[in-house]
């Protein structure tokens, strides 16, 4: 009977990784998945997590009294890791916390968030469809198809200017029909890096308030992009300022180094506390079934840096330097492509995209070439990675670029 189940394809975005690791020559660069590298290239813990770690041994006894056991955490989650990641989202003084209208349920990271809210939009607003940017990251779409969420595009990359495609977006954003759910990337848009001005994004709000659409933000980059916390949320909080309904997925993957943790959070900020509850509770009942509750030690480590001052300060530092890095190493890219470039083609846009990604415009045939001939591992979209590279590896990067570029 499984003789039937054919062959599923690799993972876009995964699959570039298990062909990285088959490559034998040392002049490899893995630019495909979007994970933080060290200058040296290699994972990194953050010392703010590794101090987490050894505070809590030294603190056995207060962790013994504050009951840190491996008992089922509530369906929602831990308590104070909710708090603390709605308040680092909207701000602790945000009204929409205060007037208690927001219901926050713990995730299975971003990804198990955007599920949820996937299944929330399933369940209650049956037929509603989310418009996704063209592009997006890969992962929406099977996202929503799983959950049986009908989606379709807007329009929001331009490949003529590498930039964005704002008056197409509006326009797709407009043409939907009334209480259409809009899928926008809080901050450091992925695959493209390239964000809405703050002007752009007022009138974006102004076109989803018109229609009564509801927004639904993935937030996987808070404090990752620009290096603040403040600054990469204020997306978010310009929607729920003004009074509107908004979903928001959040994840720790990034900006706390917790990728295997699977920590993060989907929040339904709602018109109403009563609406408020009404909605965690059905996020409840439907994450019961689907994994019944959320793993404890990524939500304890959250808890522990945001309730701890000096834990606090030396993750935003942390973000500042992760942020830093990936800052300079998207300027030494510029500066080698454009130093070395002869034809006159403007590579600004490089500079012009936050985050950490790069879209190169590279087709998929330059793309192969990327990786055929210079052993440049990235996805087929022309998507890499700049937390894969390191200052020493620009030269030769610019080199494949525009190599593949121009051929
Ligand atoms: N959304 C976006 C836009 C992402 O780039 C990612 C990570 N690549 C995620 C969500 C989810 O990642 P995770 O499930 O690890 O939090």
């Amino acid at each position: 009977r499984f003789e039937g189940i054919p062959m599923a394809p690799p993972d876009p975005i995964l699959g570039v990784s298990e062909a990285f690791r088959a490559d034998t020559n040392d002049v490899k660069l893995n630019l495909g998945v979007g994970a933080y590298r060290t200058e040296e290239l290699q994972p990194y813990v953050l010392n703010v997590v590794k101090k987490v770690y050894v505070l809590s041994l030294m603190a056995e006894n207060l962790m013994l009294e504050r009951g840190d056991n491996k008992e089922y955490l509530p369906i929602e989650g831990l308590a104070a890791f909710n708090k603390a990641t709605a308040e680092l989202l909207l701000g602790a003084d945000n009204p929409a916390i205060k007037e208690q209208r927001v219901a926050t349920v713990q995730g299975l990271s971003g990804t198990g968030s955007l599920r949820l809210g996937a299944a929330l939009i399933e369940r209650y607003f049956p037929g509603s469809k989310v418009l996704i940017s063209a592009p997006t990251w890969g992962n929406h779409k099977n996202i929503f198809n799983d959950a049986r969420v009908p989606w379709s595009e807007y329009r929001y990359y331009d490949p003529r200017t590498v930039g964005l495609d704002f008056e197409g977006m509006i326009e797709d954003i407009k043409a939907a029909p009334e209480g259409t759910f809009v899928l926008l990337h809080g901050c450091a848009h992925n695959p493209t890096g390239i964000d809405p001005t703050p002007e752009q994004w007022e009138k974006i709000a102004d076109v989803i308030q018109q229609k009564n659409h509801i927004p639904f933000f993935d937030v996987a980059y808070q404090g990752f992009a620009s290096g603040s916390l403040d600054e990469d949320a204020a997306s978010v909080r310009l929607f729920v300022a003004r009074g509107m309904e908004v979903l928001v997925a959040q994840s720790y993957s990034k900006n706390l180094g917790l990728y295997a943790e699977r920590i993060g959070a989907m929040n339904v900020i709602s018109s109403s506390s009563e609406s408020a509850t009404r909605v965690k509770s059905q996020l409840k009942r439907l994450a019961r079934p689907m994994y019944s509750n959320p793993p404890v030690h990524g939500a304890r480590i959250v808890a522990n840096v945001v309730g701890t001052p000096v834990l606090f300060d030396e993750w935003k530092a942390e973000m500042e330097m992760m942020a830093g890095r990936i800052k300079n190493v998207r300027q030494k890219l510029y500066d080698s492509i454009s130093s070395k470039d002869k034809s006159g083609k403007d590579w600004s846009f490089i500079l012009k995209q936050i985050g950490m990604f790069s879209y190169t415009g590279l087709n998929k045939n330059q793309s192969d070439n990327m990786t055929n001939k210079w052993h440049v591992y990235m996805t087929k979209d022309g998507r890499i990675s700049l937390a894969g590279l390191s200052l020493a590896k620009c030269e030769y990067l610019a080199d494949a670029i525009i190599d593949s570029y121009h051929n």
